[in-house]
This record gives C-alpha cells, structure tokens and sequence, in this order.
C-alpha cells in the first residue's frame, strides 16, 4: 500500500493533462539525515547521475562530503549549483577536454593505463579496479568479469609503474562493482576491495554505490545501519573510507503524477492510457519491473489493469497487468521515481508536453 504525502496529494488534484513530477525535498532531507547518522565514519560522495536536480543537489549538500560525476556535463553542472563542493570525477571514457578538468577535481577516478598516460596532472587519483569477484545477484555488473569499467590487477599494475615519475598523485583505490545489492552483499564486496588496497598500501578506498532499492517492495529500505556499522568493524586507523550511492539516495523523494486518458479492454486485457509516458519515467522500461503507483480518485473495483503511456510503441508500459482501481480522469502517483527516472528518458520523443516540476518543502 503506497501512501502518497500530503503535498504530492495536492498537485494531483489540480493535476490537468500535462504530468507533473514532484520532489520531496523535505523526505528526501530526513532520509539523507539517516544515511548519514547510519554511515558516521564514512565519506559519502553522491553520485549526481542518480538525479542532478539542482534542488535535489541542495538537499543532499549539508549530508554528504562531497559529488561524484561521470562527464564533463556533470562536473560544470555541479559547480555551478554547488562551487564549494569536492568533486570525484569517474567515467570510463574521458575527453581531452574533461582530462584537462583533472587539477580542480578532488579526485580524479582513472579507468585505465591509456587516460593515466593522458592525464597531464596535477591530479589526485584513485585507480579504479574491476577485481574477479562474484557479484551474483546484482541488477547490474559492473565489475566481477570483463566489463568497460575500471582496470584489472595487471591494468593497476601498469599504472603504478607509470606513476612513479608523474605529477599525478595516487591516493587509493575507486571500485563500484555491482549495484542493486543488500548490505551482507555490498560488505562481502567490500572485504575484497579491502584486501586488495591494503595489499598495494593506500589508505583511501572508494567502495562505489550500489546499493539495492527494491522497486517491487517500496516500503523496503537498504540496511543503511548494518552497512555502516560493517563498515566502521573493518575500517582502520588511518584510512578514509568513501561511498557513492546514488538510487538509493534520491529514488525515494520523487513522485511522477499523470492523469488516465483512456480505459479499455483489447483481446481480454484492460488498459489504462495515461497522458504521460515511460519517455517522462523511462524507470519501468530499463528495468524491467512495474512501477509502484497510488490512484488518486479511483472508487471503482480493482481490476488488474496494464498502465501505458501514449507513445506509438508497445514498450511504452509503466506496470503490467497490476491491480488497480481507476477510472477516466483519475490521476495514478507513480512512486520511488526520484532516481535514474526523468534525466535518463528520451523526452522529445512524439514531441509531448515535458512535465512541470514542483518541488515539496
Ligand atoms: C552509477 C554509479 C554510482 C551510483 O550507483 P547507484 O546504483 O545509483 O548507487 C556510483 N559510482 C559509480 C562509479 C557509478 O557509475
């Protein structure tokens, strides 16, 4: 059962045909507040790909130690938002001209031997590593086997022979493997990056973000306190521990309202026509999953029912044959869509109306 706040409740009755996304900022200000508590000891850099919204950005400023950003795009974004914040600077394929960002980030990730020969420097480096762990249970991959992302060994190998003469600074090891997993797993994780650091002798670890969100039980929470207090059990003096959490973060806070446009049944399945689109909240598409959603109207029998935007493809599906009570006008709140939702939907597709954004205080 998804209860949706006050505030979001609000733009949904004056909801007209054009879909609205809405920003908690205010839950996703407590919740960040708890991450923080939960992770003391910790450096968190929030991985601004999540959700780069400024006002989001904001939110998160005063509980974080810093931004993570993966282009040049991001990194000029961020400063412009936020001119005093660190910045770590990953991707793994870099321009000249985002290398020559490197001496006004706070760190620079490297991901691979060629950008380290690029890199004029100064620079302060954490060298990402794809180490061959197992990483079952994942949503994604990004390390645990051959991937674009990061170096093996042998590639880190290679760049600290290369960094003994360089003006580049190495100050530890960057790793974000797999995302969508539970605290046992992401410490299980850990412990290897652990391991394979302090066999090199850095003191500072980027442990990358990661951490599951579980779209299909949205009251669900990642065990922000076991994580942190695992973490704390294996730091050592003298290290800095980091992490980049990103949908766990913000997915939270964001709500996309769309009104129903049309009810039908074709072939024996019902279908809700909404007025936005999945090219508003691409989520459900990448994924694979049905979007978590609360009507506001409804009063009609719950029937199970395919929710579809109004785009001329058939991959155009928020949820599929879900339960739901809801009739011509009401008006469905998509929830946990604050997290790779808008910023990563192709949105001039069909040329429809963009949302307007609100933002809850
Ligand atoms: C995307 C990304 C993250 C954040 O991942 P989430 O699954 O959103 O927590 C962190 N670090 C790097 C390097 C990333 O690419």
């Amino acid at each position: 059962m998804i209860e949706v706040p006050e505030g979001v409740a609000a733009v949904a009755w004056s909801l007209g045909d054009v879909p609205a996304y809405v920003y908690d900022l205010a839950a996703l200000d407590a919740h960040a507040a708890a991450v923080r508590a939960a992770t003391e000891g910790v450096e968190i850099h929030y991985a601004v790909k999540a959700n780069p919204d400024p006002e989001v950005l904001h939110t998160l400023a005063p509980h974080v130690d810093g931004l993570e950003v993966a282009s040049g795009g991001e990194f000029a974004h961020v400063r412009s938002v936020l001119p005093d914040m660190p910045v770590s600077v990953g991707g793994p394929g870099k321009t000249a001209d985002e290398l020559a960002l490197a001496p006004s980030a706070y760190r620079w990730h490297v991901e691979s031997p060629a950008e380290l020969r690029r890199l004029a420097g100064p620079a302060e480096v954490l060298l990402r590593v794809n180490l061959d762990v197992p990483v079952s249970g994942a949503s994604l991959a990004m390390g645990g086997g051959a991937t674009p992302f990061g170096m093996d060994p042998a590639g880190v190998a290679e760049c600290l022979a290369s960094l003994a003469s360089s003006s580049v600074r190495l100050r530890g090891i960057h790793a974000h493997l797999a995302s969508g997993l539970a605290a046992p797993a992401l410490l299980a994780l850990a412990d290897a990056v652990l391991a394979y650091a302090r066999g090199l002798g850095v003191a500072e670890i980027n442990l990358g973000g990661g951490m599951a969100v579980a779209y299909d039980d949205p009251d669900a929470r990642f065990d922000w306190a076991a994580y942190g207090a695992g973490l704390r059990e294996r730091a050592r003096p003298g290290e800095t521990l980091r992490i980049e959490p990103g949908r766990a973060l913000t997915a939270y806070c964001g709500w996309y309202l769309t009104t129903v446009i049309d009810v039908k049944r074709v072939h024996g399945e019902r279908f809700a026509v909404l007025s936005g689109g999945t090219h508003h909240l691409r989520t459900p598409v990448t994924k694979g999953h049905d979007q978590p959603f609360a009507v506001l109207g409804g009063g009609s029998p719950a029937e199970p029912t395919t929710l579809v935007g109004r785009l001329c493809t058939p991959k155009d599906v928020f949820a599929r044959k879900v339960p739901a009570s809801l009739g011509v006008g009401d008006v469905v709140a998509f929830a946990m869509a604050g997290a790779y939702a808008w910023n990563i939907s192709h949105h001039d597709f069909l040329m429809h109306p963009k949302p307007a954004f609100h933002h809850l205080r």
